[in-house]
């Protein structure tokens, strides 16, 4: 691995991405982080200009304000216990600004590939082409903008386009008859995210 810089590369800026980036840079480990958006918060970046974000216009978390915060970076006392989506933009944005972490960061950077190389390390291809060299990865690409279609497939039609909670920045579908919503809602919505945004 002599020709690998002792380096390591992290994929995503959103909540993952950004801790890691601390605790690297906690430990004077050399890293580059690549955001495919402009910003950190991945997920929780309300209409996120990298097109991945699931965040609708009234999602609150549905794991309270102590739960879902870093150890050593408390959410503020004036957040409510169920912040909204705003606010945990807001508390990411100030943990890098807090660690100092966005130098650290190039933001509308995707990363395209990463290959393993034949004697250790990866070569990851960015999307102006060029090609870099690490000695490890870290992947915080989130999952959510990853569709995952029912399988089997429905062998139903619907009126309108099938959709979950985690594709649609919307709550709930926001066409179709009555019943087709129903129909959604029982099939769909069986984890706490989806029966909050049936909820909210
Ligand atoms: C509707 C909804 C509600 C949720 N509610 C809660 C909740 O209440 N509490 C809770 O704890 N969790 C909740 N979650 C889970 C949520 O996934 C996590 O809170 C958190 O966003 C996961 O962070 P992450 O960094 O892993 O991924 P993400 O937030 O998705 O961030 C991934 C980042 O990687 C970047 N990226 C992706 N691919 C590339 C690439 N190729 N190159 C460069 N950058 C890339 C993206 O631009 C993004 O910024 C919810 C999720 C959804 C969808």
């Amino acid at each position: 691995m002599a020709d690998v810089p002792n380096r390591v590369c992290i994929i995503g800026a959103g909540s993952s991405g950004i801790t890691a980036a601390k605790a690297l840079k906690e430990k004077d480990i050399p890293f580059d982080c690549y955001e495919a958006g402009e910003q950190v918060g991945g997920n929780w970046v309300y209409e996120n200009k990298n097109g991945m974000s699931s965040a609708y216009k009234s999602l609150f978390i549905n794991t309270s304000r102590e739960r879902m915060q870093y150890s050593d970076f408390p959410m503020p006392d004036h957040y409510p216990v169920f912040p909204h989506h705003t606010h945990i933009a807001e508390y990411f944005n100030n943990y890098v600004e807090h660690f100092n972490v966005r130098p650290h960061i190039r933001f509308n950077t995707k990363v395209m590939a990463a290959e393993p190389l034949e004697n250790g390390g990866w070569e990851i291809t960015l999307d102006d082409g060029s090609q870099h060299r690490y000695r490890a990865l870290m992947v915080a690409n989130g999952h959510h903008w990853d569709i995952r279609w029912p399988e089997p497939p429905f062998e139903g039609t619907l009126m309108d386009q099938s959709s979950t909670a985690t594709i649609t920045r919307y709550p709930i579908p926001t066409r179709g008859s009555m019943f087709w919503s129903w129909g959604l809602v029982i099939r769909l919505w069986t984890s706490p995210s989806k029966l909050r945004a049936s909820q909210q």
